[in-house]
């Protein structure tokens, strides 16, 4: 029997967890040398045309005797149903199975609604799908298999009681070789569930947590890291709810670092204690990023989800992260919660925008049915889009106009904050605005009058929107007595371009170099500049290094002008080398020339 498990992810870049350990998982289950039972993955993306991964899989499986398995996520549900219609025309005596969160809770109805799914797969996929294929290789009777729901050939649906949790170490290394070389990004879980019970969160179903051993876990890093995989994604709900294990895969990582995998965990501020900061401060850059869910900063709100959290203990903590410059560090907010109004998701925004994350994420509430927030959707009135990922719409605090405005933004923070490449000029233009809400509120609304949200611009267009905005809105509007310096503005601009990348053609703002072209020259060819300044291109020739790097004499000293607000007069010659760039943002490093 052929067996399909197919993943449609939401971007290609992405891959599948479960897919690839439900195969590992069988495989090592079933003796499938000698049995007649093959298993095969297939990953597709929601924006390939379902034309295409219908003829991919008709091409793969054969009419009769096989199956094929979805993993089904909020992101490509809807996808799911239109595929399966597709397939069970063009292959009618295919079974049709599905599992995942998004058919889990709801399995029965799913089925009821959707007439070519033959059934779900429910909770933990490992066991129940190598039992159903083994089942059905078989012939044995569906009704015993655990976990499973599902539609006789006379169309009832019938439950079977759910399949127990599993001890985690009988996983099975969900990757094989191939599959790993083939990836960018990776995922990993080292544990299952999680002890906290936010409202809003399908996760807070089952709060009790599972962990595989540490010494599996080491054995598995050390595939990733021997393979010299560029990042691997923690999927463990809340990574740090044990300190002592937390401690120790960060330790494991620290001293097995080959100096190219990085790390991504999810872990909650509250947590971090003194010693896993210690330990992270010893990290090299990049090696190791965390993404701290905030959600807000309104007490109101945090108490109606069922979230303790101490924002000046996040201050801290975040702050102590910064100051070890080697921590990726991403901050989540999430807009439409009870008691958030407007003003107060602003003052939660100010808030997170002042501990400058590597990434400020706004979210929207997702209204999940079988959560205790869908409970409470009426008592907070909450209208959400009834297809997914149910988003929220409006709620008794925020109007449907506020909720889009806030849409609107998410792409100007996205853009303009968290695309890293207008580091200084937010910094200076901050200055002149009340507050960094007010700022992103403006500017937005200056883009949505003038055509640009919702259109793709190149990089060079994006700094001449910014630029706009800062000379006819801000200047205009007075918004600071001091005012923008807009000379100093197009030096620190110019500073972010060259930051980012060696640009072929200099905007037309950009101050003219050509008076300096001989003495940038002389400077490549001055020896104790070469000495001093690039060391990273030891005999390297002159023209590979001018490839490489960008040396800019600016007329002011941009740093403490963008720093300070005010500009701070001083001719500054700054050298900008691309081959080694900041492993967190990306940025080229910036040496200050000092020279006679
Ligand atoms: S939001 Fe995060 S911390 Fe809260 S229950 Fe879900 S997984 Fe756990």
């Amino acid at each position: 029997m052929k067996t399909l498990l197919i993943a449609i992810n939401a971007k290609y870049i992405h891959s599948c967890l479960a897919i690839h350990s439900l195969k590992a998982y069988a495989e090592a289950s079933l003796n499938t040398d000698t049995s007649d039972i093959i298993i095969e993955t297939a990953e597709y993306t929601i924006n390939q045309p379902l034309d295409d991964i219908l003829s991919d899989i008709c091409d793969r499986v054969s009419d009769s005797d096989c199956l094929i398995a979805f993993s089904c996520y909020i992101w490509n549900i809807e996808y799911v149903k239109k595929l399966s219609l597709l397939i069970k025309h063009a292959i009618p005596n295919a079974g049709i199975w599905v599992g995942g969160p998004e058919v889990s809770y709801c399995a029965e109805s799913f089925l009821l609604e959707n007439e070519s799914i033959t059934g779900v797969m429910t909770g933990e996929g490992e066991a129940v799908f190598t039992a159903l294929i083994t089942g059905l290789s078989h012939n044995a009777s569906l009704e015993s298999i655990p976990g499973i729901v599902f539609r006789t050939d006379s169309n009832h649906i019938i439950t079977n009681p759910p399949a127990p949790l599993l001890d985690l170490d009988s996983l099975v290394f969900p990757y094989p070789e191939q599959s790993i070389l083939e990836h960018h990004i990776l995922y990993y879980e080292s544990s299952r569930g999680c002890p906290f019970g936010c409202s809003y969160c399908l996760s807070s179903i089952d709060r009790r947590v599972r962990f595989k051993s540490l010494s599996k876990v080491f054995d598995e890093l050390s595939i990733f890291l021997d393979q010299r995989v560029p990042l691997v994604k923690f999927v463990d709900r809340t990574f740090n709810c044990d300190h002592k294990r937390t401690l120790a895969v960060w330790q494991f990582l620290k001293e097995h670092d080959n100096g190219v995998t990085r790390f991504h965990f999810e872990v909650t501020a509250n947590l971090l204690n003194e010693k896993e900061l210690s330990l992270l401060s010893t990290l090299r850059p990049g090696l190791v990023q965390l993404e701290i869910g905030v959600q807000s900063a309104n007490p109101d709100t945090l108490s109606a989800i069922d979230r303790t959290q101490d924002i000046d203990h996040l201050r801290r903590v975040t702050a102590q992260i910064q100051k070890g410059g080697n921590i990726h560090q991403h901050l989540d907010l999430i807009a439409g919660l009870p008691y958030e109004d407007l003003e107060s998701f602003s003052r939660s925004f100010d808030i997170v925008y002042d501990m400058q994350p590597d990434q400020l994420q706004l979210g929207f509430l997702k209204v999940l049915q079988g959560s205790k927030m869908h409970r409470l959707k009426d008592e907070y009135e909450l209208v959400y889009r009834p297809w997914p990922p149910y988003e929220v719409i409006s709620t008794r605090w925020i109007s449907v106009s506020e909720l889009l405005l806030l849409k609107s933004i998410e792409e100007t923070v996205e853009t303009y904050y968290n695309s890293g490449q207008f580091q200084m000029t937010l910094t200076y233009l901050m200055h002149f605005f009340s507050r960094p809400w007010d700022f992103f509120w403006r500017f937005t609304e200056w883009l949505k009058e003038n055509g640009h949200i919702g259109i793709s611009h190149n990089r060079l267009q994006k700094y001449n929107l910014l630029r706009e905005f800062a000379t006819e809105v801000a200047v205009s509007a007075n918004l600071t007595s001091a005012g923008i310096d807009l000379h100093a503005l197009d030096s620190i601009l110019l500073y972010d371009l060259y930051l980012r990348e060696k640009i072929k053609t200099r905007p037309q703002w950009a101050p003219d170099q050509n008076a300096e072209k001989k003495r940038i020259s002389s400077l490549y060819h001055n020896e104790e500049i070469r000495i001093q300044y690039f060391s990273e291109f030891p005999d390297e020739p002159v023209r590979q290094i001018r490839h490489e790097t960008h040396i800019e004499i600016f007329p002011i000293d941009v740093i403490k002008t963008a720093t300070d607000g005010t500009t701070a007069p001083g001719k500054q010659v700054l050298l900008f080398s691309y081959r080694e760039k900041d492993p967190l943002n990306g940025s080229a490093s910036v040496k200050t020339l000092s020279y006679q």
